[in-house]
């Protein structure tokens, strides 16, 4: 049964779930078409009635939905419920702002009138990760929602109870039935699904292979696709930055979610200056983080989302040792049960290291030294990724220059990369393409249709 509950602090199954019936899901994919042909002729005050109740049930269950992610996942409570705040807060925005982002354009051409209407294009399939399982449905969603399509939505096999959690929240807050609806299915018949003349849209957010893998099928079959998939972020250090604030943001940028996030800062570049006061700093504080359950208050850094997470990323930490790597801090699992790798940094990297081209989804930091500004850009854009990246300088002026040159859907200055309700999210390169939230991701599923009037 590949679709359960295995709590990664114990590595213990907890429950399993079964596999839907082809049947059943041509079901629920026709009950979404159904529902699509009422709910793009709703208002945008009854769509938008509808994401507030589904926040406000977030916020009034949100320690009940925090447990379900830290159970299945293994992210620290505190985080979890985080997640499910932002993931409120994400609902309340575009039931606020969705009428004023999709509302028309009139133009002004050489001939006749025109105008530019955005309207719904019907059931969309949503194949969502692991690493924040309210959020990366909620930023999907929401928008979707107000926009007048109809969600069928293939999350992560190992967030089951949050995948039935979030469908519930819409049956309490009197959804009209297939306008949201969880499918229980693993990742390859998601990509069948995708060749189903009904649905007309697909976004996935996870691996390089499974964005592959729907990709070509959305291309078989011509439909619209965006892909969040993997990153490599950079985290530069230059001699200008504030050591005490760079220092503390490096553990959060690394650190947070366990090391999980696809924006998490992976790759840190310090110039030669002061490249060694940031290391000392950077791993004292490593090594003093509390690893341990993450139901516990006291913990600081949890397990990875499942054992296999665990044994892929030692991997490639080993190999990339055994190709010429140092490790400066950790570089082993934990000697206790569950999906623990220890605090990690790995220095001396170069092409053809396993840690210079791979994402390392976990506690694993590379640190690199180059010798000034000009260096650090070079080896940031020297990455097939281009998720996000972040710059650490106290002229904020020197940062937009370089932010500039930095090949990336997203540059931060002097914070890591992050997200939130009101800005676009989204890569180039082979992190993805297409953009989640804000005015550009609400518009990504719309039919921008133009209306000409002689
Ligand atoms: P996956 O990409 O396998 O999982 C993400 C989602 O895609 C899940 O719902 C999964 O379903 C589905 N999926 C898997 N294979 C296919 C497929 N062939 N067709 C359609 N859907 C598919 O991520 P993993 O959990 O295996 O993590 C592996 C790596 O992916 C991580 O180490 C990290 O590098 C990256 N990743 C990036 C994320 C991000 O935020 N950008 C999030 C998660 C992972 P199922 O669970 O049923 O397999």
């Amino acid at each position: 049964m590949s679709i359960q509950t295995v709590n990664p602090n114990t590595n213990k199954t907890v429950k399993s779930f079964e596999e839907m019936t082809e049947k059943a899901v041509d079901a629920k994919v026709e009950k979404s078409q159904i529902a699509f042909t009422h709910w793009k002729e709703t208002s945008y005050q009854q769509r938008a009635d509808l994401l507030h109740k589904v926040a406000r049930l977030m916020r009034i269950k949100k320690l009940e939905l925090a447990k379900t992610i830290t159970l299945e996942m293994g992210k620290l409570l505190a985080q979890a419920e985080g997640e499910i705040d932002l993931s409120a807060d994400i609902f309340d925005y575009y039931a606020d702002h969705a009428e004023a982002f999709l509302g028309s354009k009139i133009l002004n051409p050489e001939h006749g009138s025109a105008i530019i209407k955005n309207s719904p294009i019907g059931v969309l399939l949503g194949v969502m990760p692991w690493n924040f399982p309210y959020y990366q449905v909620a930023r999907f969603v929401a928008p979707n929602i107000m926009v007048g399509n109809t969600i069928l939505l293939k999350h992560a096999s190992i967030v089951p109870q949050c995948a039935a959690a979030i469908e519930a929240l819409f049956e309490e807050a009197k959804a009209p039935e297939g306008l949201y609806t969880n499918l229980f299915i693993p990742g390859k018949r998601a990509s069948a699904l995708v060749a189903d003349k009904r649905i007309k849209g697909v976004s996935l957010t996870g691996s390089e292979a499974a964005g592959a893998s729907i990709a070509m099928e959305a291309g078989k079959h011509l439909k619209k696709v965006v892909l969040e998939l993997g990153g490599n972020d950079v985290f530069i250090i230059l001699e200008d930055a504030n050591m005490e604030k760079t220092v503390e943001w490096a553990v959060v940028g690394r650190m947070n979610n366990n090391g999980q996030c696809c924006v998490a800062s992976k790759r840190f570049i310090a110039v030669e200056a002061i490249a060694d006061e940031f290391i000392k700093k950077f791993k004292a504080k490593l090594s003093k983080m509390k690893v341990g359950d993450p139901m516990d208050p006291a913990t600081e850094l949890g397990p990875l989302s499942s054992e296999a997470a665990a044994v892929h990323l030692e991997d490639q930490v080993k190999r990339s040792v055994n190709q010429g790597a140092k490790v400066l801090l950790g570089g082993k699992r934990l000697n206790r049960d569950g999906a623990f790798m220890e605090p990690t940094i790995l220095s001396d990297l170069k092409p053809g290291i396993a840690a210079y081209h791979e994402e390392l989804f976990g506690p694993v930091a590379s640190f690199y030294v180059v010798k000034d500004e000009q260096a650090a850009i070079d080896l940031a854009n020297d990455s097939d990724f281009g998720l996000g990246a972040s710059i650490f300088t106290e002229d904020v002026e020197r940062g937009k220059k370089i932010a500039d040159q930095i090949d990336t859907g997203m540059v931060f200055i002097n914070h890591p990369t992050w997200t939130q309700a009101d800005l676009p999210f989204g890569g180039t390169k082979r992190s993805g393409f297409g953009r989640e939230l804000s005015e550009l991701g609400i518009k990504e599923f719309v039919n921008k249709k133009l209306i000409r009037i002689s």
